[in-house]
């Protein structure tokens, strides 16, 4: 009766050289918290849907991530967050994207998977679904986080985004990190019947465009579980992870060539979306408990924690 929940806080240029000890004590505790909420499910019997949604939810209400209440300001000046959730066992998904004033965009994203007939909303149609099913709505002012905001106000004027540890406006050109801020979050999990799910939750990029969407919430680019193969969480620029359709991707390998879940995350990440200029991780899990945290950038917030005792958390190289 084995189960393992692997969760990441997002991936960048995360070095010691950028995080001082009261950072580095935030991020733990913000991630071991993260896995104590999945864990307890996990460990009475629950599922790994559940787990994922509890993992994900618990990083959503810390403001250290770029999620939920932490989620990063758009050129408009205002925070807009994409999530989604799939579940491996039947392969049924749900996402949202664009949304505003939800508390945990990841529970709206199951109720579309549970309750709208539909895998994908966006938008004011999403924030109308989610009035009509009771979901937690949170002011503006929830999600006001002062560093966030300087970080934002730094580069509004200027056509760049930022991911995190660095602008891009997408001719690789950079402007430099000044917040440290990172954390798109996602968690992949394996319940004791061999269930898998994943989903991934974000506010995307610091001064992305209006209505930009990227690949977070998007299922086979960020987001992808199959208990068949794999469970997939991603995080890094998205454009790139849009086009190389990268959790699917990994599923393929498995699916299709056989390869193991290591050597499908490596091909993917460090040779594919390498040479498409893409930079970010991963983290994944199959129906055996075999688990995987792969990424090309300097490092990733992550952690695991599974039935065989097994605890980490980790952010470097
Ligand atoms: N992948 C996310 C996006 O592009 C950002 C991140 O992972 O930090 O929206």
């Amino acid at each position: 009766m084995s189960f393992t929940l692997v969760i990441h806080g997002g991936a960048g240029n995360i070095t010691p050289a950028i995080m001082n000890k009261v950072q580095e004590i935030q991020y733990t505790e913000g991630l071991k918290e993260a896995l104590d909420k999945g864990y307890d499910i996990l460990h009475h019997g629950g599922s790994s849907l559940d787990a994922v949604v509890a993992a994900i939810s618990a990083m959503e209400d810390n403001p250290i991530f770029n999620a939920g209440r932490g989620a990063v300001f758009t050129k408009k000046g205002l925070n807009e967050m994409d999530a989604a959730l799939m579940n491996g066992s039947n392969l049924a998904a749900g996402a949202v994207a664009g949304v505003r004033n939800i508390k945990n965009p990841i529970v709206l994203a199951r109720e579309v998977m549970l309750h709208s007939g539909h895998v994908f909303l966006s938008g004011s149609g999403a924030g109308e679904f989610a009035l009509s099913q009771g979901i937690e709505m949170a002011p503006d002012k929830y999600f006001f986080n002062q560093s966030r905001y300087d970080q934002w106000l730094e580069i509004r004027d200027t056509n760049f985004t930022q991911l995190d540890h660095k602008g891009d406006n997408l001719k690789g050109e950079t402007v430099p990190n000044t917040g440290h801020k990172f954390g798109t979050v996602g968690a992949v999990a394996c319940d004791v019947n061999g269930n898998i799910a994943a989903g991934t939750s974000t506010g995307g990029m610091t001064n992305k465009r209006f209505g930009r969407i990227g690949d977070s919430p998007v299922i086979g680019a960020g987001t992808y579980a199959n208990n068949n193969t794999c469970a997939i969480s991603c995080t890094g620029h998205g454009e790139p992870f849009l086009r190389a359709c990268v959790a699917h991707d990994v599923s393929c390998l498995i699916e299709y060539k056989g390869l193991s879940l290591k050597d499908a995350c490596a091909v993917v990440i460090k040779d594919k979306l390498v040479k498409m200029g893409g930079e970010g991780g991963l983290i994944a899990v199959n129906a055996l408990g075999e688990y995987d945290f792969c990424f090309n950038s300097a490092g990733m917030y992550r952690g695991i924690r599974n039935s065989e005792g097994k605890e980490l958390v980790a952010f470097y190289g």
